[in-house]
């Protein structure tokens, strides 16, 4: 599938509007008990008897992406610079998600480019704007356009790149049980897109921090 077609749908605006209908603890506890007992196991037995309490708070984490407004993270942050025309690369950045179809992880890393236009932010800027799409409910596809389009909508640069190599719980633990396949997603907006030479320095760039990266990813 072709990730440039596909629109974000999350908005600050939809997440708001999630937090506003939110369950409480105790219906999320419950809710985890309730499954416990699908699976098979008695949620009451004394092995299990703080798990829904501990799955909870894990959920805080995993999708705390959803208190998050990843463009007002930048908005804040970027810093006007004149002369620097060059491209700007962060590889590799490690990111935990969750599939939104079986709510199963999706592990990867994200490597962002970008030629500026004046504005610029900050490398834990970056790292932390992949956090705040990748901790929610997700499919790989959305999250690579989501990460490409927040940047190009704030930083207005030249162009942006986004690649996502990641693999998919939900494949290698259920169903046909596909163990090390990852899938690979990219969005290229302006230069990026209309520049075959721009592309091209971006990938490269990418491919030579592979040649030292783990094997695998
Ligand atoms: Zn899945």
């Amino acid at each position: 599938m072709d990730a440039t077609l596909i629109e974000p749908r999350w908005t600050e605006r939809d997440a708001r509007s999630l937090g506003r209908s939110r369950p409480s603890r105790v219906q999320a506890e419950e809710a985890v008990r309730t499954l416990i007992g699908w699976a098979g196991d008695d949620p009451e037995r004394e092995g299990l008897l703080d798990t829904p309490a501990r799955v909870v708070r894990a959920y805080e984490e995993w999708f705390a992406g959803y208190e998050e407004d990843p463009a007002q993270l930048l908005d804040r942050c970027f810093e006007e610079i004149a002369g620097y025309d060059e491209m700007v690369l962060l590889r590799d950045i490690r990111f935990e998600s969750h599939c939104e179809h079986h709510m199963a992880p999706i592990i990867g890393r994200a490597h962002i480019g970008y030629l500026p236009n004046r504005r610029v932010v900050g490398i834990s800027k970056l790292a932390r704007l992949v956090q705040a799409w990748a901790k929610r409910l997700q499919i790989q596809e959305r999250m690579t356009a989501e990460i490409a389009d927040t940047l190009d909508r704030v930083l207005k640069p030249h162009g942006v790149g986004v690649v996502i190599e990641a693999s998919h719980e939900c494949m290698t633990t259920r169903g046909v049980h596909n163990c090390g396949v990852s899938m690979t997603t990219s969005r290229m907006l302006g230069a990026f897109r209309e520049r075959p030479e721009t592309r091209q320095e971006f990938l490269s760039a990418i491919r030579r921090a592979h040649s030292n990266a783990e094997p695998g990813l």
